[in-house]
């Protein structure tokens, strides 16, 4: 990648346009000035061979990232060795949905610890993502909002290193609501992109994928997304710790704001 994009998760609210749809949105945000749409497969791989034509010719008309958020019913690390099997079938679909509109990123959340040990959860997900097919699209591993949801920087950092198809997507909302409010100022945010040039490489760098947004919180982590200017996530000084480590790749927004706040970001980007 040669820049930071911006873009939104799912369809933006804004464009006054009816029955909007990804072929209709992305055109939209092209108009206002994003670059990037993250599709929610998260209950269903919503790209069929019935959308799949016009969503390719708006993503290709208009130059734009796609990435894909893998279904939300994916637990790696699941008791029944049956449901394990089922997670890697989902994520098997959304790479195959998500390449059919030429994708780049399957962004996922890879299971839970549930009774296991961090180390035991770690072993089984890692065993489970060195089975999946390796493909030009790759895996996202999403740090996670909550302690029970395995998913913290170090260990996905580490199974990175570990399975070759795999790649990082750090979610700073989800690191800073999993630590309670942890991420403040801009040494914070250097800290996880040092390591994660430290351990993964520059490359890692030069292609990242990102979530961030404002979110609320408590000691147990996330509870829900919020609007970034009413929340303590410290935005400005995460985009200028992306500023100084010359950081390319593909900032999405989660939050009620969809697109306004994806604009803030970039915006407030272009002035550092
Ligand atoms: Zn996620």
């Amino acid at each position: 990648m040669n820049k930071l994009l911006f873009g939104i998760s799912g369809l933006p609210i804004g464009s006054g346009i009816k029955n909007i749809n990804y072929a209709t949105g992305i055109n939209y945000l092209k108009s206002i000035g994003l670059d990037a749409m993250e599709l929610l497969f998260v209950r269903n791989v919503n790209v069929t061979d019935k959308n799949k034509d016009i969503i390719l010719k708006a993503k290709l008309d208009n130059d734009f990232y796609l990435s894909a958020h893998g279904s939300h019913y994916i637990n790696l690390n699941a008791n029944e060795i049956e449901k394990q099997e089922q997670s890697m079938v989902r994520i098997i679909r959304g790479i195959e949905g998500l390449a059919k509109v030429k994708g780049r990123s399957l962004i996922f959340h890879p299971g839970y610890y549930l009774k296991d040990s961090e180390e035991e959860a770690y072993n089984t997900i890692k065993e489970n993502l060195l089975k999946l097919p390796y493909k030009e699209i790759s895996y996202r591993l999403e740090t996670t909002g909550k302690g029970t949801q395995f998913g913290t920087l170090e260990e996905l950092v580490s199974l990175c290193k570990e399975v070759k198809s795999c790649e990082i997507c750090i979610d700073f909302s989800h690191i800073h609501a999993r630590g309670n409010g942890c991420l403040k100022d801009f040494d914070d945010f250097a800290k996880i992109l040092q390591f994660v040039e430290d351990e993964l490489g520059k490359s890692a760098l030069d292609d990242l994928h990102i979530h961030m947004g404002g979110i609320n919180y408590n000691e147990k982590g996330e509870k829900n997304h919020l609007p970034l200017l009413e929340s303590d996530f410290n935005y400005v000084e995460c985009l200028n710790a992306l500023k100084y480590f010359n950081v390319k790749g593909c900032v999405i927004l989660e939050g009620p704001l969809v697109e306004k706040d994806a604009l803030l970001l970039k915006n407030t980007y272009k002035t550092l």
